[in-house]
């Protein structure tokens, strides 16, 4: 199963061809295969809204979530009758899971061709003209990653992602990411800059910076970037209406940073600060690099700084060992720092991970559910209380189209990533506008424009 370099004139039989691509778990998996999508675009290759109408057929996969994997196995099962009816049907893995599981997929799933891990993506056009010769082709390792991308080909005109590092270097006992993305690797300020340009002169307004551990950014390149220093560098981009970035990890969380947020209103005032548990034994079994008390200390000091900022966080519930008491830990913790939100998450064991090889899973699933549930119950009554006290306050929303609940009525995001419904003649999409809100829920702002 090799796979060759091909030429253009390889390419030119595959013209015309539609590709299926579906995505599944985090930002930067959707940036991915947005980036897919446009190489195949430049090759002449139009996108398919069904696999039924495909030539191709890709996932763009997660390997963090045995849930995820699960789904990812389901439809490629669907796929199998297809495959059977059209035997040229090309079906393809790509990402973490490709990476993680390599040739285990062909054993779940024998009519898949092609399994692309995460950092041979630019290469997608190359891999299909293989297939015209080869049963399989496997493409994995961690290469550099090229990062060039199609500027037009996005699904949503007035906001982009832009990938700025990839990897991890952290090792937490239940991810498997350091293993499926290899170490940081930052992307130079002059490379980004010219994208983050290019996409703003194409339209675009709000600009998300991705990375695994994106408060790293810059430190592997050894030249004094860092985050900070890289969204001063974006900050003043003419056109630019509003710039954020995940995910970020607790450790590398400065006043440096959180001076250059503060400082300029293009920077957006949401914080998504994956804290995982409340207890200092947990965190110390899952490799977190902090406790609890340094994690408070950071969020005091972000609030300070920055008093508007909304916090997230990421809860892992049912690790490894994860007592009553430890998980009591979480539950006080949550109350206390009152996080706008919380993700939270059931352990489950994912093979490859330092947790998976050496701890077994011995919190019974009721009881992952049960604290599951007292988590997302006493977020949604943090939630509903501090979006309570804001009936009444103004906020600048960036329009993101019709409300999914109401079709009548739109919605935005503030600079703090608060949903906004509100009501108006006409369409607003893709621009900055001015509300009041009025009412309000755990998970949403009612609002008239101002
Ligand atoms: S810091 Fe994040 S990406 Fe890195 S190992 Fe930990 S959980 Fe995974």
């Amino acid at each position: 199963m090799t796979v060759t370099k091909t030429n253009a004139s390889r390419l030119r039989h595959l013209q015309g061809k539609r590709v299926f691509m579906e995505d599944f778990g985090c930002q930067m998996n959707k940036n991915d295969a947005e980036l897919v999508v446009g190489r195949l675009g430049r090759a002449g290759w139009s996108r398919a809204e069904r696999p039924e109408e495909a030539d191709v057929v890709l996932y763009y996969t997660c390997a963090v979530r045995e849930h995820a994997e699960e789904r990812i196995y389901g439809r490629l099962g669907h796929l199998k009758r297809l495959k059977k009816e059209r035997p040229d049907l090309v079906i393809g893995v790509m990402g973490c899971m490709a990476q993680n599981q390599k040739e285990r997929i062909f054993e779940r799933a024998p009519h898949v061709d092609l399994v692309v891990g995460t950092s041979r993506f630019e290469e997608i056009a190359d891999f299909l003209a293989d297939i015209e010769y080869q049963d399989r082709v496997v493409a994995l390792d961690q290469g550099e990653v090229a990062y060039e991308r199609d500027i037009h080909a996005r699904p949503v005109r007035h906001q982009a992602y832009v990938t700025v590092m990839r990897g991890c270097d952290k090792f937490c006992t239940f991810c498997i990411v350091p293993f499926t993305q290899g170490r940081e690797r930052s992307r130079t300020p002059e490379e980004i800059e010219k994208e983050v340009r290019a996409l703003v002169d194409d339209g675009v307004q709000q600009v998300t910076l991705l990375g695994q551990r994106v408060n790293t950014y810059g430190l592997d390149l050894n030249r004094g970037e860092t985050l900070a220093t890289l969204l001063q560098r974006l900050e003043s981009i003419p056109g630019l209406g509003r710039l954020q970035f995940i995910t970020s990890h607790p450790t590398h969380i400065d006043e440096t940073l959180m001076r250059v947020i503060r400082d300029h209103p293009v920077h957006s005032r949401y914080l998504h600060l994956p804290v995982q548990s409340g207890s200092d034994r947990m965190l110390r079994i899952m490799n977190r690099g902090h406790d609890v008390e340094s994690y408070r200390r950071t969020m005091d000091m972000v609030r300070r700084i920055v008093p508007d900022m909304s916090l997230a966080t990421d809860w892992i519930v049912g690790f490894p060992g994860e007592t009553d008491e430890d998980f009591q830990a979480s539950v006080r913790l949550q109350k206390d720092v009152g996080f706008q939100t919380s993700f939270v998450f059931k352990y489950s064991d994912r093979s490859g991970t330092k947790a998976s090889r050496s701890m077994p899973d011995d919190v019974p699933q009721a009881v992952k559910e049960e604290r599951n549930q007292i988590l997302l119950a006493q977020q949604r009554a943090i939630s509903e209380e501090l979006h309570r006290g804001r009936v009444g306050t103004e906020h600048t929303i960036l329009v993101e189209g019709r409300s999914k609940r109401d079709a009548s009525k739109w919605f935005g995001r503030t600079s703090q990533n608060w949903i906004v419904v509100f009501s108006a003649e006409r369409d607003f999409t893709g621009q900055f506008v001015r509300v009041r809100v009025t009412d309000a829920t755990a998970l949403t702002l009612f609002a008239e424009l101002v």
